[in-house]
């Protein structure tokens, strides 16, 4: 591992300080151990900026918003379109109304299924994922080959938990697909995929590129425009933001030409006994009442995660991560899943030879140490590797290296007990 320079030393200073914006991050577990929060993958941590930004609407105004002609939900649809700018902002898209707020990624991948899906895809048609997709990145298309008939392609991993360029531009060239849906980070592997160029071979067979983007937007710079991909997903509790929101990215021409997904208020413009006609972007596709203080706190926390600063975030992680796999792949009966750190953002999956991932998670709880284990939504990849369960550690800009030697210390202990 690289020695860390003085400009490193510099920008990791705001990163650790930032700890103290997160009041959790201050407490102990059931073992009375001080809590040390690895499990960043599944959700990540709201700092004070957060709960009371959404503390602040919920006080002080609060009321629904597009609707009322009145001071409070003058002032409440302000705040929410102005978080949809935050968004725009913070993801590089050309215009606020290519942000459509969802409840989140799975939310955000259904909605394209039920609208581009069912009007472009047919029978024998073929949607190309990853082996490694999340299942809110299989299921909804499965669900749709289940009411139109097309099918599903998956490409396989190599050796090194990675997939080539030429792996890509074949099955591309072989299956056709009318989609290529994949996962810019995997939740499991921790491989950061090459979204820009997977999407110009994509897009050079014309297929469509959906990104699931939930590993990714929290944890490095990303520009929508830039990667050039059709739709990007992500949520917002995985970037420090509140559940129940998240963003469909879609470029205007597609969004535009899409049948709306839910029906109800607010996505219309007129509606008769006779029918309905639909809203313009993003109401559209913003049925009912959306998540109003969530859409507040997501802004609040793009603004704090923009001010640390995305590429000292990445830069942090991938040391922390450097020094886990290392430190993990050093140890006897310890097998790292996934690729080399150069490979990876900030996340380690693994096994520990004759102890159960859940046992693994238990003795590391009883110092502290939270971390994921099971399949991690992702089914598919373990049967494809062989296993049935593995352990998670995801670090976030909050983590320390300390840390991390305090997760590798209290792992050494688990194995001797269990020896
Ligand atoms: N995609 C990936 C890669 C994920 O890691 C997750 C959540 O773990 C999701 C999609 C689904 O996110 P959500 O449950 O917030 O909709």
């Amino acid at each position: 591992m690289t020695a860390l320079t003085a400009s490193d030393e510099a920008t990791l200073q705001p990163l650790l300080d930032s700890r103290d914006d997160f009041p959790v991050l201050g407490r102990t577990t059931a073992s009375g151990a001080p809590l040390v929060f690895l499990d960043n993958a599944a959700s990540t941590q709201r700092p004070v900026a957060v709960i009371e930004a959404m503390g602040d609407c919920y006080r002080n105004y609060y009321a629904n918003v597009h609707r009322g002609i009145h001071t409070l939900s003058e002032e409440s649809t302000a705040a929410y379109e102005q978080s949809r700018t935050v968004a725009a902002n913070f993801i590089g898209a050309a215009v606020d109304h290519e942000v459509i707020f969802t409840a989140g990624a799975t939310a955000s991948i259904n909605t394209v299924a039920r609208t581009w899906g069912d009007t472009n895809i047919g029978p024998g048609d073929v949607i190309l994922l990853t082996i490694a997709e999340h299942h809110a990145n299989i299921v909804p298309w499965q669900q749709l080959a289940q009411r139109v008939g097309c099918k599903i392609e998956f490409l396989p991993i190599d050796d090194d938990f990675l997939i080539s360029d030429e792996v890509v531009q074949a099955a591309l060239q072989k299956h056709q697909p009318k989609l290529f849906a994949f996962t810019a980070a995997s939740n499991v592997l921790g491989t950061e995929n090459p979204v820009k160029r997977w999407t110009k071979i994509a897009h050079d067979h014309d297929a469509i590129v959906l990104i699931d983007a939930a590993q990714a937007v929290p944890h490095r710079a990303v520009n929508v425009q830039d990667w050039d991909a059709d739709f990007v997903v992500f949520s917002g509790h995985k970037v420090c933001g509140p559940t129940g929101i998240g963003v469909l990215y879609g470029k205007q021409t597609l969004l535009d030409a899409m049948p709306p997904f839910l029906g109800g208020g607010a996505m219309i413009d007129e509606v008769k006994t006779s029918g309905f006609t639909t809203a313009a972007l993003p109401d559209k596709f913003e049925a009912g009442t959306p998540p109003i203080a969530e859409a507040i706190g997501l802004a609040a926390a793009m603004q704090y995660v923009s001010e640390l600063g995305l590429d000292n975030i990445a830069n942090h992680e991938h040391r922390m991560c450097e020094r886990a796999d290392a430190a993990l792949r050093s140890m006897d009966g310890v097998k790292v899943i996934g690729p080399t750190p150069d490979k990876k953002g900030g996340i380690v999956s693994f096994q520990v030879d004759r102890i159960h991932a859940h046992d693994v998670s238990q003795g590391l709880d009883h110092d502290g140490i939270a971390v994921r284990a099971g399949h991690h939504c992702t089914m598919p990849l373990h049967e494809y590797l062989g296993v049935t369960a593995t352990s998670r550690a995801s670090f976030y800009f909050y983590n320390t290296m300390d840390e991390v030697d305090q997760f590798i210390e209290s792992l050494a202990k688990v194995q001797k007990k269990f020896a």
